[in-house]
């Protein structure tokens, strides 16, 4: 299971090609823990639920706990991929369990729609909850009497109190990171006095912001958020799952901790940010385990480098703004960087999870590359995505020699690394459609591909080039027609009958340029769109400006494309490569014939890099 570590800096073409998960600062801390035995005293009552629910049940079937616990206040993004593949990785790789929890303790903002979205995007990413026979899907939401009985024990053992500043008051007395704070003046009221209070919070009787509660730990700590951090405050607002039950809501930090120690949770993985917030994670979860209200040993937090990728933004707010706004289609535009986009991009979930492996886990802010992900995309659709072929830019063909009203087979393989793929079918016959770029009357030095006869610098005659149509016939260009403009409409060109591919004697003609081709009469006419960057720049918004001005306005090309016929049927959820194209996924189906759009994922090579 050891293996060196990976730089989360290391370019992709370095990275290790096996799928073997690399070893990481934090595989290192798990494994020391099963090792030690750490949390091997621990029981289980089959669910979430304080000390005393789990005192005398069998042990944890569980080695490990970890949570993955999205806000249901948007959809996934390419972060989140990350985080997800580590948490639910290292349960799977440890014999231990990920819980998929919910973490709606903020009444607003947060909606079923997100719910149902992430719950889909995490298995669509190839990870579930189920583990020891049973489903390990909670909410924080239904945790909240033992979150509100766990603010009484704090009131109650002299650790919390109802203040009654404002919020701007309490902004100032907190200090600054050079100053200790100042004590409230209502932060020695009784015990008695404080939960009278808190009680008349819960039951309604206090408007928003009149009230309070806070943690009593030191307002001189040199940690700010050890200065008497709020915990419970006044929310009048209606929750996605709870309704109008409460009017008082936990704060995140003091939820969190608890949430993780209910849930028996070992190693609560976090990104860097909380890194300031441990100290008082540590602090509740000491102080609520001292009332036996959560199960010894308590939860570890470790923190992670949260995933910066170049060329698009990971935050929600900024995701909200791109779709409120409509810079995008929705949520799911295959440029967004979200797990519902990425998907009807084309991008798959073991690209995902190789890239997830590939960047590793750090303890240190870097940038990944946007290019690492296309490459891992790429190498993997590289082996699940048969073979098609696909003109982008259709210019016509047209074969002189070739009998009217002739029809043949060609015969690709579906897979040039994979002979047990097969070969299909696709007719091949008069007029076929090009590549217009394959076509030029007066070429480029070095171009092999289609052009006229004519004249050379020298004076001579030269002939009309020769390519082979791929899998098919070595063609002599002869001409090209014009409309009125100037503009090449038609190719014309002869075949010669004795050079189709795959027959004796084709390969004793010698070509230099090869090019694809539909044929007209059979071709499956599509829009294909062209995804680009979303933004223009590595790092949209960098400094203080806005990043909607970053936005690529070219980030998104539709075209008329001719298709191989085959592709009419394409179904949701396969992948092609179109041959010199990159790889493609069929989307948007017609409602009546059922015949599929497409979107490009990714193109074949890295046209960033040039
Ligand atoms: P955002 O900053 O986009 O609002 P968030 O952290 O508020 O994200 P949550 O829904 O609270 O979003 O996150 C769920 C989990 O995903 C958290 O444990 C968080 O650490 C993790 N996560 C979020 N963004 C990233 C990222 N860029 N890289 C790695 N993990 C992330
Ligand atoms: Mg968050």
């Amino acid at each position: 299971m050891s293996k060196p570590s990976t730089n989360a800096n290391k370019p992709a073409g370095q990275a290790k090609p096996d799928n073997a998960p690399a070893s990481n600062f934090l595989r290192h801390i798990v494994e020391a823990d099963l090792a030690k035995g750490t949390n091997a005293t621990r029981t289980w009552s089959g669910k979430p639920g304080p000390a005393n629910t789990h005192l005398g049940e069998p042990d944890d079937p569980a080695k490990i706990r970890t949570r993955f616990p999205p806000e249901p206040n948007g959809y996934l993004h390419f972060g989140h991929a990350k985080s997800i593949c580590l948490n639910f990785g290292l349960a799977r790789d440890y014999g231990g369990v990920c819980h998929m929890r919910f973490d709606d303790t903020n009444p607003e903002k947060e909606e079923q729609e997100y719910v149902d979205a992430i719950l889909d995007s995490v298995k669509w990413l190839g990870f579930d909850w189920k583990a020891f026979g049973a489903e390990h899907l909670y909410f924080a939401s239904d945790y909240f009497d033992v979150m509100y009985a766990a603010a009484e024990y704090l009131i109650l053992t002299a650790n919390a109190y109802v203040d009654s500043l404002s919020a701007d008051q309490m902004r100032t007395m907190r200090g600054t990171l050079t100053e200790p704070g100042k004590d409230s003046p209502y932060r020695e009221r009784s015990v008695a006095e404080n939960l009278a209070l808190f009680q008349g919070m819960r039951d309604g009787k206090f408007a928003e912001g009149e009230h309070i509660l806070r943690a009593k730990i030191d307002m001189a700590s040199p940690n700010i958020n050890l200065r008497d951090p709020a915990i419970y405050r006044i929310r009048k607002a209606t929750h996605h799952r709870t309704g109008d039950k409460w009017c008082i809501y936990p704060m995140y930090t003091f939820a969190h901790p608890i949430e993780d120690g209910l849930e028996n949770i070992t190693h609560s993985i976090c990104t860097l940010e909380f890194e300031d917030q441990r100290p008082f994670y540590d602090w509740l979860l000491e102080r609520l385990a001292e009332g036996g209200l959560i199960q010894r040993p308590v939860p570890r937090q470790y923190e992670f480098a949260r995933l910066n990728l170049t060329y698009v933004v990971l935050s929600k707010r900024k995701l909200i703004e791109l779709v409120t706004d409509k810079h995008v289609e929705g949520w799911d535009d295959p440029r967004m960087p979200t797990l519902v986009g990425a998907r009807r991009r084309g991008y798959t979930p073991e690209g995902f999870r190789m890239f997830a492996e590939r960047v590793g886990v750090a303890k240190s802010h870097s940038w990944i590359d946007y290019a690492t992900l296309e490459e891992c995309m790429r190498e993997d659709l590289n082996e699940r995505a048969p073979r098609r072929i696909a003109v982008l830019d259709p210019l016509k063909l047209i074969i002189d020699n070739y009998p009217e009203g002739q029809e043949e087979e060609c015969h690709p393989p579906n897979h040039p690394q994979k002979p047990d793929w097969g070969k299909r079918g696709v007719p091949f016959s008069r007029e076929l459609w090009i590549e217009r770029e394959d076509f030029e009357e007066v070429p480029p030095p070095k171009y092999f591909r289609l052009y006229p006869p004519g004249v050379t610098p020298a004076g001579d005659t030269s002939p009309g080039n020769k390519v082979r149509l791929k899998y098919g016939f070595v063609v002599e260009c002869t001409g090209c027609d014009k409309d009125a403009d100037g503009r090449v409409i038609a190719v014309h060109c002869n075949y010669f009958p004795d050079s189709k591919s795959g027959t004796p004697g084709a390969d004793t003609y010698k070509v230099k340029g090869t090019i694809h081709w539909v044929s007209a009469k059979h071709a499956y006419t599509a829009e294909v769109r062209l995804y680009d960057r979303l933004f223009k720049v590595p790092n949209p918004g960098a400094g203080d400006r806005d990043f909607i001005l970053d936005i690529n306005t070219e980030s998104m090309k539709i075209v008329t494309a001719q298709l191989e016929p085959a592709l009419r049927e394409a179904k949701a959820g396969e992948h092609f490569q179109f041959e010199r194209h990159g790889y493609f996924v069929p989307d948007r189906f017609d409602p009546v014939s059922g015949e599929p759009e497409f979107n490009r994922a990714v193109t074949m090579k890295d046209a960033w890099q040039k």
